[in-house]
């Protein structure tokens, strides 16, 4: 199967969206990059993808054009020139390739069957093969990528049917109290840490006194989702509080999230009494020494232990998943953000490029004449701009700060720009 026909639908109805996002901002007024961004995840991609793990036998020719609607939507998103190269568009947007996509929702099916004893591709994903097999399949496919990522990915799967159903369902937890927060902790980040010690070691001190409470610090640790796990905590035999910072962890608790860990504290309730939150990293002693030992922990060879669906999931998309750096161009309004880009990735009205990719002026020279007009020129060089440069930055600036440095830093870029009617 093609699936020209399947592809080619998706392509219309993904086409009459983004003529709805174009319509949303141009290069100098309108929606900025986080609200395009945003619509196109959630009104456009979703045309592109639905049922994108069985194309992984589609020809090549016909998944290109799905591409090519989201290199679209990335020129709008960005305002980037048509000849700005995509994976710039694709990095300042964190937006993956869909191929990538494509490929990581193959292997999360892929996970799903081998964890689903009794579907009839499970064997078909497990055994080994004649090798024999031409051509492309789903299983072949998979196999493939599995084998590209057979270092981060777990050995053994837990078949689904065993996190389900394996123990009492009702009031597991009744004897068992999570304590989410501590008195006079905001939720916010405004307290300092010497603040937040004090707070906590108040509370340990009215609540948890150390003549009745045992105090148990407890951390887990994972480098890699969950590739890697580290956790540390000390037997005991008398009632207890668990501290912890863990706070998503505690909330999954009383929501049913994690059925494993509450059989855990089901099977030990009878000793326990409270789970109590803390916050991290202001100096508490047990919870540093805590955090310490659970990295130590992850550090060490792991037991090879057979993951779950869910935790095999997450391990898959951390493969996808790219590292969000901090960038303050994400701050900044429509305009400004057209104009910051444009002059990062070079690909813009300035002579220079005009003249070599663009070929549509005469010479590649800035009208000072004295060198060729291209960012770092007009940013740091030209004598035509000089006076206003120096009134925008009395003190030297580096071209590095005025493209890639804080909020105000690339919104004295953007002024200059505009003060010096320099169309980019
Ligand atoms: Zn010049």
């Amino acid at each position: 199967m093609t699936w020209k026909q399947h592809i080619t639908s998706a392509e219309a109805k993904a086409r009459r969206k983004l003529s709805i996002m174009g319509k949303l901002s141009g290069t100098n007024w309108g929606a900025n990059e986080k609200i395009l961004k945003s619509v196109y995840q959630g009104n456009v991609r979703p045309h592109l993808e639905y049922g994108s793990s069985s194309w992984m036998t589609a020809a090549k020719t016909h998944l290109q054009t799905l591409d090519k609607v989201q290199n679209q939507a990335l020129r709008i998103i960005t305002g980037a020139m048509k000849s700005t190269p995509i994976h710039s568009m694709e990095e300042i947007t964190n937006i993956t390739p869909l191929n990538k996509r494509r490929e990581c929702n193959a292997m999360l099916q892929a996970a799903k069957y081998c964890c689903t004893e009794d579907h009839p591709m499970n064997n078909r994903l497990t055994q080994l093969s004649s090798g024999r097999l031409k051509g492309s399949s789903f299983v072949l496919e998979t196999r493939a990528l599995q084998r590209e990522h057979h270092e981060s990915l777990p050995k053994q799967v837990k078949p689904i049917a065993f996190s389900v159903n394996d123990y009492p369902t009702e009031d597991k937890l009744r004897n068992v109290s999570i304590q989410t927060s501590v008195p006079n902790i905001t939720s916010k980040d405004e307290q300092s840490d010497i603040v937040k010690k004090t707070h906590t070691m108040t509370m340990l001190e009215e609540q948890y006194p150390s003549e009745f409470w045992i105090r148990v610090f407890t951390d887990g640790s994972a480098t890699n989702a969950k590739t890697n796990g580290g956790a540390d905590k000390v037997n005991i035999t008398t009632p207890v509080v668990f501290l912890t910072d863990a706070l998503s962890v505690l909330q999954s608790l009383t929501n049913n999230k994690l059925p494993l860990l509450e059989q855990a504290l089901f099977n030990i309730q009878s000793r326990i009494t409270v789970l109590q939150w803390i916050p991290s990293h202001c100096g508490v002693y047990g919870n540093e020494q805590a955090d310490i030992l659970a990295k130590q922990g992850a550090g060490q060879q792991q037991e090879k232990n057979p993951v779950c669906l869910a935790e095999m999931k997450t391990i898959i998309k951390s493969l996808y998943r790219k590292s969000k750096h901090q960038d303050s161009y994400h701050h900044l309004s429509r305009p400004e953000q057209t104009v910051i880009f444009r002059l990062r990735t070079g690909h813009n009205r300035l002579n220079k490029h005009l003249n070599r990719v663009m070929k549509v002026v005469p010479s590649p020279m800035c009208p000072c004449g004295e060198a060729e007009q291209d960012t770092t020129h007009i940013l740091q060089t030209c004598k035509n701009h000089q006076a206003l440069g120096q009134r925008i930055w009395p003190l030297p600036t580096t071209i590095q700060e005025k493209l890639f440095g804080t909020v105000e830093d690339l919104q004295k870029t953007t002024r200059f720009v505009e003060e010096a009617e320099i169309q980019v």
